[in-house]
């Protein structure tokens, strides 16, 4: 597949043409913002984790049944995707109350849902992406009322299944933000973007250590190690980002048969 010219740059990705016009291509980078652009790094080593678990991540999702834009992963840091026009909504599912949601309402942090929470922000870094209700979303037409059941609904599905994988491997999903798209090709509403310690709170089911972007925003450092330990639980860990050392087994020696 080849690559063709740069099509759209945000904070943490680049999207790049392909030779097939219904596909482009989605490239990793290393940085990371918080605070609507306030705080900005870069952390050497994110994007090919997230690249990987987002893979990952996407790939389980499609063997479920929910649609989404991934097609392959090309390389460390890029992965071929299915063309979307974005629906400029961030839906914000949460599980455990933290973040914004506690500041906003002053709930205490940490308190457990009865039943996942959907958020509807609207896209604009200008605006610092309000937090918006259903109306809005109709009445400025960034999509239709059937269209946001559809999704509120693929979200909950997304999230149970989540749930259940993160359980599986001692981490609680906290909340998680997702993008969804207009596929160029069809028309049809399709999970976009990417699911990521970047987009998701993840925190060690004992330990309630933080496992994700968190470590980033509150300055408790280990955020590469942090990422790797999602990606090592996920069992995708490859050697070459991490600092572990392939293990070596001793070389077989032949076994001599007797002849009778
Ligand atoms: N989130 C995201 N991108 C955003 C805003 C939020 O990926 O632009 C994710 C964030 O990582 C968290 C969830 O959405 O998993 C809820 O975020 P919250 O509104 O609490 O964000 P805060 O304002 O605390 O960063």
């Amino acid at each position: 597949m080849k690559k063709g010219k740069k099509l759209y740059e945000g904070k943490a990705k680049i999207i790049f043409a392909s030779s097939d016009k219904n596909l482009v291509i989605q490239h990793f980078k290393d940085d990371a913002t918080a605070f609507n652009n306030q705080k900005k790094s870069n952390i050497e080593g994110k994007g090919i984790l997230n690249n990987r678990i987002s893979e990952h991540i996407l790939s389980a999702l499609k063997d479920v049944a929910i649609e989404n834009h991934l097609v392959k992963r090309l390389n460390m840091r890029e992965q071929l995707i299915e063309l979307v026009d974005i629906i400029p909504i961030e839906f914000v599912i949460r599980n455990i109350a933290t973040g914004s949601l506690t500041k906003r309402l002053g709930i205490e942090d940490g308190t457990i849902l009865n039943k996942p929470l959907i958020e509807f922000c609207y896209k604009n870094d200008e605006l610092g992406d309000p937090l918006v209700a259903k109306e809005h979303i109709d009445a400025f037409e960034w999509a239709s009322v059937i269209e946001i059941d559809y999704i509120t609904q693929q979200c909950l599905r997304i999230n149970d299944f989540l749930l259940g994988m993160f359980k599986g491997i001692g981490i609680k999903l906290v909340d998680f933000k997702l993008e969804f798209g207009k596929r160029k090709s069809d028309g049809k509403i399709i999970l976009a973007d990417e699911i990521s310690p970047d987009t998701c709170r993840l925190w060690d089911a004992d330990t309630e250590k933080k496992l994700d972007k968190d470590r980033f925003r509150k300055d408790l450092g280990n955020i590469i190690e942090a990422y790797q330990e999602v990606a090592r639980r996920l069992g995708i860990l490859h050697e070459q980002i991490s600092n572990v050392r392939p293990i070596k087994f001793p070389k077989p020696t032949a076994v001599k048969i007797k002849k009778k």
